[in-house]
């Protein structure tokens, strides 16, 4: 079955992006799908605005308030991308930061 899958780079929006990611992450690790890579340089993925993050490690994409992430990178518990919020004091990633935010 071919699956016809969206391209990364023409999202519009952070929460497009991720979706889109997903259904890439998916269709990779489903072995009857005929995919097995990502069509996208996932290190130039499109950003949405919002301040330059100075710390990049695992951080693939952001917009104002938002970064996105691969989550199986940062915990076992969490797979799949997903969007954290960026921390509200120095707008890194809040995994790159030492500001308590509680
Ligand atoms: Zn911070």
């Amino acid at each position: 079955m071919l699956t016809k899958l969206r391209d990364p780079q023409k999202a519009e929006n952070l929460v497009e992006l991720c979706e889109i990611l997903n259904e890439w992450a998916e269709a990779i690790a489903d072995p009857h799908s005929g995919v097995d890579d990502y069509n996208s340089d996932l290190t130039s993925l499109p950003t949405f605005g919002g301040r330059e993050v100075n710390d990049t490690t695992e951080v693939w994409s952001w917009d104002a308030d938002n970064l996105l992430i691969n989550g199986a990178q940062i915990t076992v518990y969490v797979s799949g991308w997903e969007t954290q919020p960026r921390c509200p004091t120095c707008h890194e990633a809040v995994f790159h930061c030492e500001h308590d935010n509680d």
